[in-house]
């Protein structure tokens, strides 16, 4: 009675070590438990270090929330008004951007909201770095002003890169690139920088990136509406009373951009077109390495680069499609159902500009 033997602290010192390890057992088992908690699919996200910390495979999903504050104040959407010259959807139910498809105060408050960084790869290589100035000005009056937009520009020029004021949360950040003998050279190499850029440090730096050609100017808002998991531009020219079999893809099998005549949705430009940037990096990865495989077999596509995206998107559907307000250009007439033109390729001269002739 009252006396505590030798045995009876071991037989404790054994319990004790017993109910410790069922703990470290259970808490164990509590960690993916607790990850539910923190990471149900329709939880609001709090911040950033909870997604870092406890759920770093979903960082995009807040890019897919499409939340508004309350109290915003916007007209009424309808059920029964809304575009009726143009298609505002494709077959697989992804919005076709037209003017009068979006709320601007709605859909630019959803997409501030999710505070993005958008990355935006440009190419100036050789005399194209002229195009610079105007590019960016305009890219400030109109490029989705609302939020952090990064310029990344290759070029093999340093010092003819115009010196431009950005607004607060725009960055230009230059990287150099070699010249090229033939312009056919400099677009497809930009499979290969967008994508050894993404592994470098884009990923770090952006949720978002658009490719553009430099020779583009904007006249008017280019918003939130343009962004997704995929955006891709209906090429001006073939986006309306033309047959797929008359699109310009890549007909001859041999080449990895190989499109079948009666295969095809629309015919996209490679001009301007974005995303996330994962998803971004899977298809330039894998244009870049078509297009690789391409010159080993001694074939470059019709439209070199233009062409391995265009297959791309014919297997992997864009989540939005941007009508050709999205990319005019003047040598072209606007068409009545363009009621906005948003960027527009300028007048240029071919010879002048590019290293070598032809197509
Ligand atoms: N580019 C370049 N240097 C060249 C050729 C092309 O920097 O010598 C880049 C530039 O960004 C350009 C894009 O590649 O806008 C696509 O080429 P281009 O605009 O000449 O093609 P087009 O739109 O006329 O078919
Ligand atoms: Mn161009």
């Amino acid at each position: 009675m009252g006396y505590i033997s030798r045995n009876h602290i071991l037989i404790i010192l054994i319990i004790l070590l017993a109910l410790l390890g069922v703990m470290y057992i259970s808490l164990k088992d509590n960690i993916s438990y607790f990850r539910y908690v923190f990471c149900p699919t329709d939880a609001p996200l709090t911040n950033d270090e909870l997604i870092k910390q406890h759920c770093p495979e979903d960082k995009s999903r807040r890019f897919g929330d499409l939340k508004m504050q309350p109290g915003l104040h916007y007209a009424q959407p309808s059920t029964q008004r809304g575009r009726t010259d143009v298609n505002s959807v494709t077959n697989w139910n992804a919005p076709l951007v037209w003017e009068g498809t979006f709320d601007r105060v709605l859909i630019d408050a959803i997409y501030k909201q999710q505070d993005p960084r958008v990355a935006v790869i440009v190419l100036a290589v050789g005399k194209y770095t002229r195009f610079l100035k105007k590019f960016l000005e305009s890219g400030e009056k109109f490029f989705l002003v609302n939020l952090k937009v990064t310029y990344y520009i290759f070029t093999d020029n340093e010092q003819d890169v115009p010196k431009i004021e950005l607004a607060e949360g725009r960055r230009i950040s230059i990287l150099p690139v070699p010249s090229a003998k033939r312009w056919q050279e400099v677009v497809l190499s930009r499979m290969k920088w967008a994508t050894v850029t993404i592994e470098q440090k884009l990923r770090d730096e952006a949720d978002y990136l658009f490719m553009m050609d430099v020779d583009s100017v904007f006249h008017n808002t280019f918003g939130s509406e343009s962004l997704s998991k995929l955006s891709a531009v209906l090429h001006r020219g073939y986006y309306k009373n033309v047959p797929r079999k008359q699109f310009p893809y890549e007909r001859r099998p041999e080449s990895k951009a190989y499109i079948p005549i009666d295969e095809g949705d629309y015919y996209y430009t490679a001009a301007v077109w974005g995303g996330y940037i994962e998803d971004m990096y899977k298809l330039v990865k894998h244009c870049y390495e078509q297009s690789e495989e391409d010159a080993k077999n001694g074939i470059e596509a019709a439209w070199q680069e233009e062409s391995h995206l265009n297959r791309y998107l014919l297997y992997n559907k864009p989540t939005k499609v941007l009508s050709p307000e999205y990319l005019w250009s003047d040598y072209d007439a606007v068409q009545p159902d363009i009621k906005v033109v948003r960027v527009s390729q300028i007048v240029k001269n071919y010879s002048e500009v590019r290293p070598n002739k032809g197509h």
